[in-house]
């Protein structure tokens, strides 16, 4: 175990130079106080968990003071931004701390958000509010624990310092951790500024720090293209079969290796609705649920453009063909483990939409349907959940060839209850309790967002006592608009 003070840095990124980022120190937030923090990712860190308690805790990820090794940095980086190409972004509000390099020899990037304004503020204050803050900490460490790829969050720290949204709100910041903030848009910051040695720069770094096996390859960088696609086929297959929608599918938010980045006004489904539009501002649907898995691939083609100096188009564009038949067959893996199926069959994906296309219609709870489907033997949980359609004769012909099915692979009830709960989440980060535990952390009582932060983290685990967290959401809590402010 390391003392919070005794972290080992070693800031790989910042010896890129000033092309990549330029040195900024964070401005403080008043009165500084710890909301949550998480025990998992301060493991990742080598932390005992009673760190969290040590006065300079609250100090260091309020911004009032540093390690002596680290550097804080702002990253420069562009992305199309719904569509279409904004020249600079870059860390308006957020700064990368140094890469600490725990004793497995793990590098983690800690990156503090909120910590003031930047050369790439733009418009913005540099702050973040406590709300979004909330939101990001326990949508990192829930779609973890859930098995998605995801960025971490180690804490957060909530102020006194006054923040203007719709509204006023107070400035707080979120602590994240990940392997690496490299962005598909950092790629395309150097390829539309035509700055093409800076670009094979930043594609040597990530390939020494991130794909060191792409190296070896004939062709290294068409090597990490490759590599890039493969991961962001799993992450959306993950994202497509859990329900989870990101709401901001920017470039400048896809993250290099392939984990869920940049927390906005994501959701996780409740009822089943493949259109369904999380983000408040998304008029057109652009980022819809099931638009997911095409702008994905639009990104990667984004990222392939900026990687035009280095690869030859033509192998990028069959590269990038292997994006829908990868997340295809992911997701055919992840719903057939939801199902309680072992084998795969050449029908399953008929009767996978079958069902989707069914509880679309009914407005069936996405999450707790799986759940309860692997609670008894088929006959009994299909009868009990038959009373959530209202097309009965066509839930009756699913269910039937469900049955049919599942006798394919006939194993006994206790292994397929087993099976079927380790896939199947009994606690879902839905948006009606991030809501009702913002609003208490809002009038200084953490104890909910602590609470609920500890019961998603195991959302696989039973739980008694804390089945309420587990039920649909009442009626204000179905279709809560997340505006992108934050
Ligand atoms: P996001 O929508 O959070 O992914 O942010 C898009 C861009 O706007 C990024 O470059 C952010 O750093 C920047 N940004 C967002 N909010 C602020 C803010 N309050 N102050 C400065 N920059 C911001
Ligand atoms: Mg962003």
């Amino acid at each position: 175990m390391k003392s919070l003070t005794d972290l080992t840095f070693d800031n790989r990124f910042a010896r890129l130079g000033d092309a990549f980022s330029t040195q900024v120190l964070p401005e403080p937030i008043a009165e500084p106080r710890v909301v949550v923090v998480s025990p998992a990712a301060m493991a990742l860190l080598d932390l005992d968990p009673s760190e969290a308690e040590s006065e300079v805790f609250a100090q260091l990820f309020a911004g009032h003071t540093l390690w002596s090794d680290a550097e804080p940095r702002a990253m420069v980086y562009s992305g199309h931004q719904f569509g279409g190409y904004n020249p600079r972004l870059g860390d308006g509000r957020g700064l990368l701390l140094g890469e600490v390099v725990n004793q497995a020899g793990e590098y983690w990037d800690l990156h503090l958000k909120g910590a003031g304004q930047t050369p790439y503020s733009r418009m913005g204050d540099g702050r973040a509010v406590l709300r979004s803050s909330i939101r990001e900490f326990l949508a990192s460490e829930h779609l973890h624990a859930l098995g998605i790829p995801s960025s971490r969050a180690l804490c957060v720290t909530a102020s006194s310092t006054p923040v203007w949204r719709e509204k006023q709100e107070s400035a707080a910041m979120v602590l994240r951790l990940a392997q690496s903030h490299v962005r598909f848009g950092h790629f395309e910051y150097f390829y539309y500024t035509q700055q093409h040695d800076l670009l094979k720069q930043l594609g040597e770094h990530v390939l020494s720090c991130h794909f060191p096996s792409c190296k070896e390859q004939p062709q290294p960088y068409l090597a990490m293209f490759r590599e890039v696609v493969e991961r962001n086929a799993e992450l959306i297959a993950y994202w497509q079969a859990y329900g989870f929608c990101h709401g901001v599918m920017n470039s400048d938010n896809m993250s290099i290796l392939g984990i869920t980045f940049d927390y906005g006004p994501y959701a996780f489904l409740d009822d089943f609705d493949s259109k369904h539009i999380c983000n408040h501002s998304d008029d057109t649907g652009r980022y819809s649920f099931s638009n997911q898995v095409p702008i994905a691939q639009w990104n990667l083609a984004a990222l392939g453009q900026a990687l035009t100096p280095l690869v030859e188009v033509d192998a990028l564009r069959a590269t990038l063909s292997l994006f829908l038949p990868l997340y295809q067959s992911h997701y055919l893996d992840l719903m057939r483990r939801r199902l309680g199926w072992l084998s795969s069959d050449a029908g399953d994906d008929a009767l996978i939409q079958r069902l989707l296309q069914l509880m679309q219609d009914s407005a069936v709870d996405y999450s707790n349907f799986f759940r309860e489907l692997g609670d008894s033997a088929p006959e009994q949980s299909l009868a009990r959940l038959r009373e959530d359609f209202t097309d009965l004769q066509g839930f009756d012909a699913w269910a039937s060839d469900y049955r049919a099915r599942s006798r394919q692979d006939g194993d006994d009830q206790q292994q397929r209850r087993t099976r079927m709960h380790a896939a199947n989440p009994k606690y879902i980060l839905r948006n009606y309790l991030a809501q009702q535990v913002i609003e208490a952390a809002e009038q200084g009582d953490y104890a909910p967002v602590r609470e609920l932060h500890a019961v998603l983290s195991r959302p696989f685990d039973e739980q008694p006592g804390f089945e309420r967290y587990a039920q649909r959401p009442p009626e204000w809590g179905k279709h809560l608009a997340i505006s992108c402010s934050s």
